[in-house]
C-alpha cells in the first residue's frame, strides 16, 4: 500500500505556482482586449473549456460536457455503484471581473485530483472536477443556472430568460457548440457523495481575521426582484410639476425606501444595482423606469417579510404619483447550510495549516447552494486582499492558494481508511 499524501513530500509552493500559472492564463480568454469578461455560452467560454479540459486531462479526468454545457472532469472506469464526490466551481466571470473568483475554485479541484490520483482506488468515492456556467448572473440576471441544470431544477421560465439582446437561455444553450467532447448524462443526487467548492471570500472577514482559510457554515437566502415604473414623458420646460407622472422620481423614492429597509433589520444587504431610465434624455420626463432590487439574509421568513414589504412600498409609491407599478421575481435561492460533518472535517484539514478554523457566512451565492439543498456540502475560503472582488484588483497570494490546496487534500484525506 502506498504511503498516505501527508507522509509523502507534496512542494505545495510548486503546486499553487503552477495555479497561478493557469489562472494567468484563464484571464487573458476574455471576450474584451481590455478587461476580463466571460459570459456563458460565448466563444471566450469556449476557449476556456478547452484549456482547462487539458490540464483535466493531466490530471486523469476525462472531459466531457451535460447538457446544458457544464464542463465535467469525469474518473473512469469508476467502479459500479461508486458515488462521486465532485469538486467545482464557475467558469464564467462578471463583466471586467477579476481571475480569481470561480476559476480558482476549479483548478483546485483538478489539483487536488492531480496529487490524490495514487490513492484514488482506497477513497469511498470517485473524485471528479465540474466547471459550471452562468453562476454569476450576469447574462440573464439569474444566478447558478449551470449547477441547477446540472440537478436538473430549471423550469420553462427559466429556459425563456432573455438577455439584453433578448436572446433566451434556451437559444444561447442551443446555439453553444460543446463540438469535441463527449456528452453524458446528470448523476442522480443519490449517486453524488457530496460537493466541495472552495472559493474566494469577497469580504473582509478572513483578512481582518489575519487567517488565509475560513470554513463556510452556510450562504444566505437570496432573491431577486425586477422592478418596473411606467409613468408619462412629457417636456421638460412645459410640463409643470404637480401635472407630472415621472417614473424616475417614483423610483428614486422606492430606491431610498431600499437601503432604509434593508439597514434596519439586521443581517439583511439590499442593493439596486442596475436601474434603466427612457427615454433618458436631459430635457424630457422620464417615462419608464426598471430597476433591479437584489436582497440577502441567511433567515428565509426574515427574507420573505422583507420582500414583502419592499412589494407593497412600490405598490403605495405608485398610487401615490399615479405611476403604474410592476414587480416581478426573478430568482430565489434559499439558504444552504454546509454538512455539519463536513463543516467539522474541513476545519479540522484547516486548523492544521493555521492553528484555527474560523466558519463563516456566506453572503454571496454560490454552486454550492444549490447542490447543498440536495447533497452533502462544504466549502473553504480562502482570504482575498481587501475583501476586493469582481474587479480586476482581486488578488489571492501564492502561499494562500498553497494553504487553500493543503486543506483540500487534507479534507479528501481524511476519508482514506
Ligand atoms: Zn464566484
Amino acid at each position: 500500500m502506498e504511503p498516505p499524501l501527508k507522509q509523502t513530500r507534496i512542494d505545495w509552493r510548486a503546486e499553487a505556482e503552477r495555479i497561478e500559472r493557469r489562472l494567468e492564463r484563464l484571464s487573458r480568454i476574455s471576450e474584451r482586449e481590455d478587461a476580463l469578461d466571460r459570459p456563458p455560452f460565448t466563444p471566450s467560454l469556449r476557449r476556456a473549456m478547452e484549456e482547462i479540459s487539458r490540464w483535466m486531462v493531466e490530471a486523469e479526468l476525462l472531459p466531457a460536457v451535460d447538457s446544458f454545457g457544464n464542463l465535467l472532469g469525469r474518473r473512469r472506469p469508476r467502479e459500479n455503484g461508486q458515488p462521486v464526490l465532485l469538486i467545482g466551481s464557475h467558469l464564467d466571470t462578471v463583466p471586467n471581473g477579476g481571475r480569481f473568483d470561480g476559476a480558482l475554485g476549479i483548478l483546485l479541484g483538478i489539483a487536488a485530483a492531480g496529487l490524490l490520483r495514487p490513492r484514488a482506488r482506497e477513497l469511498p468515492f470517485a473524485l471528479e472536477v465540474v466547471a459550471f456556467h452562468e453562476e454569476e448572473g450576469v447574462r440573464f440576471r439569474s444566478g447558478c443556472l449551470g449547477s441547477r441544470a446540472f440537478l436538473g431544477l430549471l423550469d420553462e421560465e427559466d429556459w425563456e430568460l432573455a438577455d439584453t439582446r433578448g436572446i433566451s437561455l434556451r437559444t444561447a444553450r442551443d446555439s453553444f457548440s460543446t463540438e469535441g467532447w463527449p456528452r453524458v448524462p446528470p448523476y442522480p443526487p443519490a449517486e453524488i457523495f457530496g460537493y466541495l467548492e472552495a472559493h474566494i471570500e469577497q469580504g473582509p472577514q478572513l483578512e481582518a481575521l489575519g487567517l488565509p482559510l475560513g470554513v463556510v457554515a452556510g450562504i444566505v437566502a437570496q432573491e431577486r426582484l425586477l422592478v418596473s415604473f411606467a409613468g408619462e414623458s412629457g417636456h421638460a420646460g412645459s410640463v409643470p410639476m404637480h401635472a407630472r407622472r415621472d417614473a424616475l422620481c417614483a423610483a428614486a423614492e422606492f430606491v431610498g425606501f431600499v437601503e432604509e429597509s434593508a439597514r434596519r433589520e439586521p443581517g439583511a444587504v439590499a442593493t439596486v444595482g442596475e436601474l434603466h431610465c427612457q427615454p433618458g434624455a436631459v430635457n424630457v420626463i422620464p417615462k419608464r423606469v426598471d430597476l433591479s432590487v437584489d436582497l440577502r439574509h441567511p433567515a428565509e421568513a426574515t427574507l420573505d417579510r422583507l420582500s414583502a414589504r419592499l412589494r407593497e412600498r412600490a405598490r403605495e409609491i405608485g398610487k401615490s404619483r399615479g405611476i403604474e407599478v410592476g414587480c416581478r421575481r426573478t430568482q430565489r435561492l434559499p439558504a444552504a447550510r454546509a454538512d455539519a460533518g463536513w463543516q467539522d472535517r474541513l476545519a479540522s484539514a484547516v486548523a492544521e495549516i493555521q492553528g484555527e478554523a474560523p466558519r463563516l457566512w456566506s453572503g454571496a451565492g454560490h454552486d454550492a447552494g444549490v447542490l447543498g439543498r440536495f447533497v452533502p456540502m462544504g466549502m473553504l475560503f480562502l482570504r482575498c486582499r481587501g475583501g476586493i472582488s469582481h474587479d480586476p484588483a482581486e488578488f489571492v497570494s501564492v502561499p494562500e492558494i498553497a494553504c487553500g490546496l493543503e486543506a483540500m487534500v487534507g479534507f479528501l484525506e481524511g476519508f482514506l481508511p
